[in-house]
């Protein structure tokens, strides 16, 4: 790989050889990707990238890969829109959406999982796994169908029938587990050890996470090549959050962009919000806790990149905030009245934790703002079905219909 030099453990920076591998066996520290950044910077220009294919690995310089045998349907590049009615119902200036929720599978999962299945095939691997909260269950089930590679997905048993759905289709070994999330890594952790298998969230996991930044990047480049001044991420492990503010970093580091100045504000759902009380607190110490929301792609109660989530909020000056369950499913109901984006609840955690933040002055109401919406609404429809309107029932008469409206329509 042109520019990459290898893996380094995050706490001690030791070194190591581009492998499957993801802890530091000196430190036990998280390993993440080393680049050449002066090799990068002297391959990267802004001409060359948008005269490229509109999705992710647009940017292939700056992934763990060389976009040789690249696993990709139309990943990423997705829309950054201009939220202005949204905007002014939050009383805001310049709002914008990323909506992640048009990828293949309906989440920005398709981003790490695109990464991490070329990386997989890179290695030699000929099987794919995954400890999922939902959407990265249909990701790595349609990456593995796409590549022609085996799957095996483990999911929490109480999952939403979208997601189950939404894996199943591509026929995977699908695994569901009694218990939540944090118990489906902890037995997937266990059997990284004893089979041959990509387990893009744990061994795969340096690279993996890599497919993160790109969300940070497209947002970059579709903003006139310029960070934005603030920006609102759901968060599970931390890991997204981290990567679009390391992506940002990334592209002023090569000269892609003049300088980062974005403040990164974490979104959760109160019911698992570990992340959200450290920060109240002021500690790097993250408490765990047993989650227990709607907003279930988000409910990882020990997250393994909080520490780091907490240490990037700090450094770009930035914020947090959680909602409620009842404020999550307003926050759907919010965006698809406003902007008609159907999220599905992880959004509903973003809208209502960005009301929230501006409500509190902690987001500047002028600044350039980026909300992520990360999921598509399809898949978690159970959140909403007793907060929506319902159809009116009618015969196929005109009678009946002006009956069911209440007035009398004249049809001429
Ligand atoms: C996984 C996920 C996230 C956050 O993921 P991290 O674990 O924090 O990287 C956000 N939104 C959706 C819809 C997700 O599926
Ligand atoms: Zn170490």
């Amino acid at each position: 790989m042109p520019h990459v030099k290898g893996l380094r453990c995050r706490e001690c920076g030791r070194e190591f050889p581009e492998e499957p591998i993801f802890y530091c066996e000196y430190c036990f520290g998280p390993l993440e990707v080393n680049y050449d950044y002066e090799s990068m910077a002297r391959a990267v220009s802004r001409e060359a990238i948008s005269r490229r294919e509109p999705t992710l690995w647009r940017y292939k310089e700056l992934l763990p890969a060389d976009g040789e045998g690249t696993v990709d349907f139309g990943v990423g590049y997705t829309p950054l829109i201009r939220a202005n009615n949204l905007a002014k119902a939050l009383g805001m200036r310049e709002l914008y959406l990323k909506n992640d929720c048009v990828n293949p599978t309906y989440s920005f999962k398709d981003r790490v999982v695109s990464v991490a299945t070329t990386k997989a095939i890179e290695f030699g691997f000929d099987t794919l796994a995954c400890a999922s909260t939902g959407n990265l269950a249909c990701s790595v089930a349609a990456h593995a169908a796409k590549a022609g590679l085996s799957s095996y997905v483990f999911i929490p048993a109480d999952l939403e029938f979208g997601k189950i759905a939404g894996a199943a289709v591509y026929k995977p070994v699908l695994l569901a587990v009694d218990g939540n999330y944090d118990d489906v890594n902890r037995l997937c952790s266990q059997l990284a050890d004893q089979y041959p298998w990509a387990f893009v969230n744990i061994n795969m996991r340096p690279y993996y996470s890599e497919g993160s930044k790109t969300l940070g990047f497209e947002v970059a480049e579709q903003l006139g090549w310029r960070a934005p001044d603030q920006a609102v991420v759901p968060v599970a492990s931390g890991s997204l959050f981290t990567k679009i503010w390391k992506g940002l970093n990334e592209m002023a580091k090569v000269g892609l962009i003049d300088g980062v100045r974005t403040r990164m504000f974490v979104a959760q759902a109160q019911g698992s919000s570990p992340i959200v009380t450290a920060h109240e607190r002021h500690t790097f110490n993250i408490q765990p806790v047993k989650p227990n929301t709607i907003a279930k792609s988000l409910a990882i109660g020990n997250p393994a990149d909080g520490y780091y989530a907490l240490r990037t909020i700090k450094d770009s000056e930035g914020g947090a905030a959680a909602v409620s369950d009842e404020e999550v499913i307003k926050g759907i109901n919010l965006l698809a009245q406003t902007e008609g984006i159907y999220a599905e609840t992880a959004g509903g955690v973003t809208i209502s934790c960005l009301k929230r933040l501006v409500e509190r002055g902690e987001l500047d109401r002028d600044a350039v703002t980026v909300a992520f919406i990360t999921g598509a609404g399809y898949k978690t429809q159970e959140a909403i079905a007793d907060s929506l309107i319902k159809p009116l029932h009618i015969k196929p008469t005109l009678r009946a219909f002006q009956a069911a409206i209440g007035e009398n329509v004249r049809a001429d």
